[in-house]
């Protein structure tokens, strides 16, 4: 349904990944595919990087496709993994920029670790992991997996994922991140939207608890991407409770990954409604319409 007001058309997905992270499609194949699955209002969020924006947005224009440059940007709460979604930030803030520079920097220290753990016991080595990643991609386990995927160790993404990968194994080691706190405060002073990623996975990633969540609020937080294959039933109306208590955006988005990961384009949209608050509550980069 179009919103002349505010000139874009749902429907729309506000998570996809390229490889200028650890999708397996360059940006321009990206919109290509989400227009293929019906999008017509799309975001690209890569890990901690916004280099794939102006491919995408030129690509996104020419299919007749609303563009909303994001990023996932790499938390961390305690034990757990946080993904903040940012939009339409600006992406030469310094402040944001230093900090993504410093994730993804020691992201490549710490694949390299898991590498040479791996390595101990199986036939895999840094090289493996470098014709993996192009585009100076944002390194990280997905990359890792694909190596063991070419060396015939494992099938797919899923069963490294689910094996070596796991930290069950004892492979696995943590990158730096920042806390979630400071994740949202630069996505915001950066003119951009935060919104928390998949809150509520099972098993990986437990809900961080209210009260801390309710601080993000306070800190800038815009929503909560709840319409997320991987977000439980019970933890969705918790955040939609949250939602309506606080007034938040709330999204719902495919998280694409190309290749590696089952979840297709379009399989969860945005409403028009949403992206049309998402638009208007950002000052850090222009949406590129068609
Ligand atoms: P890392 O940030 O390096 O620890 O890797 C986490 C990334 O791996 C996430 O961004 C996901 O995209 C990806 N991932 C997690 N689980 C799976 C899975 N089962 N299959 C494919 N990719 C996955
Ligand atoms: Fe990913
Ligand atoms: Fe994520
Ligand atoms: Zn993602």
């Amino acid at each position: 349904m179009a919103t002349p007001s505010s000139g874009f058309a749902g429907p729309a997905d506000l998570h996809l990944h390229s490889n200028h992270s650890d999708g397996t499609e360059s940006p321009a194949e990206v919109m290509r595919q989400a227009h293929a699955h019906g999008i017509r209002t799309a975001a690209l969020t890569d890990h901690d990087r916004s280099t794939g924006w102006g491919e995408a947005a030129e690509t996104a224009a020419g299919l007749g496709m609303t563009f909303i440059p994001g990023m996932e940007l790499s938390a961390k709460h305690e034990w757990r993994s946080v993904h903040v979604l940012g939009y339409l930030f600006d992406p030469d803030d310094e402040a944001l920029r230093a900090e993504t520079d410093r994730i993804r920097g020691d992201r490549i220290g710490r694949a390299e670790r898991i590498v040479r753990s791996i390595g101990r016991d199986y036939d895999l080595h840094w090289d493996d992991v470098v014709a993996q990643t192009t585009m100076d991609a944002t390194v990280g386990r997905p990359h890792i997996a694909d190596a063991l995927v070419a060396r015939g160790i494992v099938r797919d993404r899923t069963e490294a994922f689910d094996g070596i990968l796991h930290p069950r194994e004892g492979y696995y080691e943590p990158h730096y991140a920042p806390d979630p706190l400071t994740a949202v405060r630069l996505i915001t002073e950066a003119g951009g939207v935060a919104i928390i990623a998949h809150p509520v996975t099972t098993g990986r990633d437990r809900m961080m608890p209210v009260p801390f969540i309710e601080r993000l609020i306070a800190a800038g937080l815009g929503g909560f991407e709840i319409d997320h294959r991987e977000n439980t039933a019970a933890g969705k109306r918790v955040l939609r409770e949250l939602a309506a208590k606080h007034d938040l955006i709330v999204t719902g988005s495919s998280d694409y990954h190309g290749s590696g990961k089952p979840n297709r384009p379009g399989e969860n949209t945005t409403s028009d409604e949403m992206v049309a608050r998402l638009i208007a509550r950002a000052t850090g980069t222009a949406p590129r319409f068609p």
